[in-house]
């Protein structure tokens, strides 16, 4: 995702927000799971929609990115999006059994927005798993 960086950045800006709880929206987990079964054994990648209320943040939709995020159709098209989506965030799957963040990924989960989930195979709840931008791991609950 390394090469996608300095766009999303200026996309998301630099705010680090402060929460004490996610909730992720059934609808959304549902779809995250599907996705990543018909993409693999290829990544899929999306932003996370949603807000903060009361320390709470709510992700409640999946912004897509057109096209692979490796080439660079696909970035030229980020630049489309329209500025205050409500990204706070991404996900992504990985081909594997392992959910861990690429050091790639931390370096991106450093920059861009603050809640993060990877769903490794074999793309089910237990196999998503959610970071900070620290990379930390982080608790949700489906809602
Ligand atoms: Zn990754």
């Amino acid at each position: 995702m390394k090469f996608i960086d300095r766009i999303l950045s200026a996309f998301f800006g630099n705010d680090k927000q402060k929460f004490r709880e996610v909730h992720l929206d059934q609808e959304v987990v549902d779809e995250i799971i599907q996705i990543s079964r018909e993409a693999t054994p290829r990544e899929f990648v999306a932003l996370l929609s949603g807000k903060i209320r009361e320390q709470i943040l709510h992700i409640d939709g999946l912004i897509f990115l057109p096209g692979e995020t490796s080439n660079e159709g696909a970035v030229m098209k980020i630049f489309m999006l329209p500025p205050m989506s409500g990204a706070v965030g991404s996900v992504h799957s990985h081909p594997g059994y392992s959910a861990q963040p690429s050091s790639d990924d931390l370096i991106f989960f450093a920059k861009n927005g603050f809640f993060h989930i990877i769903i490794a195979k074999p793309y089910t709840l237990e196999s998503m798993v959610a970071y900070n931008s620290l990379g930390e791991e982080v608790s949700f609950k489906v809602v």
